[in-house]
């Protein structure tokens, strides 16, 4: 069997602002038949997601109810991974029922390591959370809150660490080879640095498609395979030029990172993800959208990039 790591966009899948649980709960639906189809295929997949907008409605309800503790950013982290886990690994179970396929599904909560001397805890840069007026965002600054201000307002930002060692590796594993469904390292993992042999969370966020493609390099997957909202990755986007790009090398999608092709934060840390998977052996990293997974991973369409 193939095995597979599923990196499904938090954005394009799973907004909650977008709609109301019953509408959720339909998309996640959706988004489970896609992979039934493909564990229905013969793949052995490992799923991860995104954690975006569930972070900043946490934060916004955190900071709308004054007589409620706040809680840190890796606690709101694990809040997230258990509560998408939960959905997903209800959705993908009754989607495995309805196809006859008798496989366990399980979630598991996902510490990621993260280097105590990471530049980005000197230098945050990832904004997360809501946007506020400039009264309120120069007020939180005051406060010592680092903020960044653009178009719509002032936005918290935080340290984005490159994930280092996935706690749980040994037990994702374990569970794979008894043929679970394992739904792992959502959100990118909850933030932990080791300090005197110790775990301790931190306030940071994990990419999570740099987290995926640790996954995947870890269990020994032969494909990582990032789902989001556009069906390929492309030069010049947006613009009167724009190419979409089928299949490149590593060294090609460097060169198109040097020149600035992919958006940062959002198409960029795909194709990095992509570049360090197939570095570390991994066969091929496709990036498409949820409609498309399945001809993706046919080679019909995507982004593929190769050693
Ligand atoms: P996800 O929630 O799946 O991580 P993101 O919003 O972070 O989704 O990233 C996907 C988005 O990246 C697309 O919706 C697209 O607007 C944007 N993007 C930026 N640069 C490019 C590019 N060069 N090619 C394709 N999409 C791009
Ligand atoms: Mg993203």
């Amino acid at each position: 069997m193939t095995r597979l790591v599923i990196a499904i966009g938090g954005n394009a899948i799973l907004n909650p602002s977008k709609g109301s649980p019953a509408e959720q709960k339909r998309m996640i639906d959706e988004t489970c038949r896609e992979i039934a189809q493909i564990i229905q295929k013969g793949y052995d997949v490992v799923l991860t997601h995104g954690n975006g907008p569930q972070v900043g409605n946490l934060l916004a309800m955190q900071e709308e109810c004054g007589s409620v503790m706040a809680q840190p950013l890796d606690v709101i982290g694990a809040q997230t991974q258990g509560m998408l886990g939960y959905l997903l690994q209800q959705s993908l179970d009754n989607r495995l029922r309805e196809s006859g396929i008798k496989r366990q599904v399980v979630t598991v909560l996902t510490q990621v390591v993260v280097e105590e001397r990471d530049p980005s805890f000197k230098n945050p840069t990832k904004p997360i959370g809501l946007y506020y007026p400039e009264f309120r965002g120069l007020k939180m600054i005051e406060q010592g809150t680092k903020m960044v201000e653009d178009k719509k307002g002032y936005r918290r930002v935080v340290p984005s660490p490159m994930p280092e060692k996935i706690i749980e590796e040994e037990i994702i594993k374990n569970l794979i080879r008894e043929g679970a469904v394992v739904i792992a390292a959502g959100g990118g993992g909850i933030p932990v640095i080791l300090r005197n042999g110790l775990l301790e969370g931190v306030e940071a966020v994990i990419d999570k498609d740099l987290t995926g493609s640790l996954l995947a390099s870890v269990i020994g997957a032969e494909i990582f395979l990032i789902l989001t909202d556009v069906e390929k990755a492309a030069l010049n986007y947006g613009k009167d030029n724009q190419a979409d790009l089928d299949e490149i090398t590593a060294a090609e999608a460097m060169r198109y990172v040097e020149e600035g092709h992919f958006g940062k934060g959002s198409m960029e840390p795909k194709v990095l993800a992509a570049v360090k998977f197939v570095k570390s052996g991994g066969k091929a990293a496709i990036i498409s959208s949820l409609e498309k997974a399945v001809p993706a991973l046919l080679g019909r369409t995507g982004t593929r990039i190769v050693a």
